[in-house]
């Protein structure tokens, strides 16, 4: 284990910012196991992170990584992905900074199907700004700005990047962390957008507004209001209500647009372009 530390984090930078009880230190964990093994050589890896308590994780990670401006992970990540097609390129953001500010960039990187993965730690708060609703805030929730109740709706981002054409969708929570490290591998490995959404608990920001409970609680929570794409399957919709759907939601062989974008150079100087 502490060998599987050193290779995976920068030691010197430990301990973490992280409130005690915090899901986003289950999300690391799960990508650099997910990483270990699918065997990814480290200097050929990149990890992109925009800002939020999420997006810390950059600076813990022994790898090249790049702790960008508020929502633009995705545009740095994209044009290192245009540079080096040969890079896996992991993206770590947090609800607000994929679908706030980071929104716009989210579903053209998606429509795009570039050869990104990008994980979304969703904790359903602006956590690090002060506990301001995101648009991944459920309805009738506090938040520092809704303190009577949210009164707008959340986007589902999975039904987002699905219909702004991400190539594999999944989602996982910390509760479930072994099928949240199969899910991550799966996402790397496949060659397109990709996306997992990975809900956890932000016990401090989130919790506390709305009476939640301790880190414990809310993971009890992910464990019991969750059900799996199998059983979900046989399920009719009607006994699906309240539930969160868990697992590869969906999947697709699509043209990647660095590959696409070689295409061009090479018909355009007659394969002798770079
Ligand atoms: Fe984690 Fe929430 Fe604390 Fe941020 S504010 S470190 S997300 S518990
Ligand atoms: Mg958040």
């Amino acid at each position: 284990m502490k060998e599987t530390l050193k290779k995976y984090f920068r030691m010197n930078r430990l301990p973490h910012i992280w409130c005690p009880g915090c899901g986003n230190g289950i999300v690391v964990g799960a990508l650099v196991r997910a990483i270990d093994k699918l065997g990814l050589n480290p200097d050929k890896t990149s990890i992109i992170s925009g800002i939020g308590c999420s997006s810390r994780s950059s600076g813990y990670l022994n790898f090249d990584t790049v702790h960008t401006a508020h929502g633009r992970a995705l545009t740095f990540a994209t044009g290192l992905k245009l540079a080096r097609p040969d890079l896996n390129v992991i993206v770590l953001t947090g609800d607000g900074d994929a679908t706030a500010i980071g929104g716009n960039h989210f579903i053209h990187a998606a429509r795009r199907n570039i050869d990104l993965t990008t994980i979304v730690f969703n904790n359903n708060i602006y956590g690090m700004t002060g506990g301001q609703y995101s648009p991944l805030t459920p309805t009738h929730s506090k938040a520092t700005t809704s303190p009577y109740g949210h009164i707008e709706n959340p986007f589902d981002i999975t039904e987002l990047a699905r219909a702004s054409g991400a190539s594999y969708v999944a989602r996982g929570t910390t509760y479930h962390t072994w099928e949240l490290i199969n899910l991550i591998a799966d996402a790397i490995s496949h060659k397109g957008f990709s996306v997992v959404e990975a809900i956890t608990a932000c016990p401090i920001s989130f919790g506390r507004q709305n009476k939640l409970g301790n880190a414990p609680a809310m993971m009890k929570w992910q464990k019991e209001n969750t059900i799996s794409v199998k059983a979900a399957s046989k399920l009719p919709a009607e006994q699906l209500a309240g539930k969160v759907v868990i697992g590869e939601l969906y999947r697709r062989q699509a043209p990647e647009y660095t590959a696409e974008y070689q295409k061009v150079i090479d018909r355009v100087t007659g394969g002798n372009g770079q």
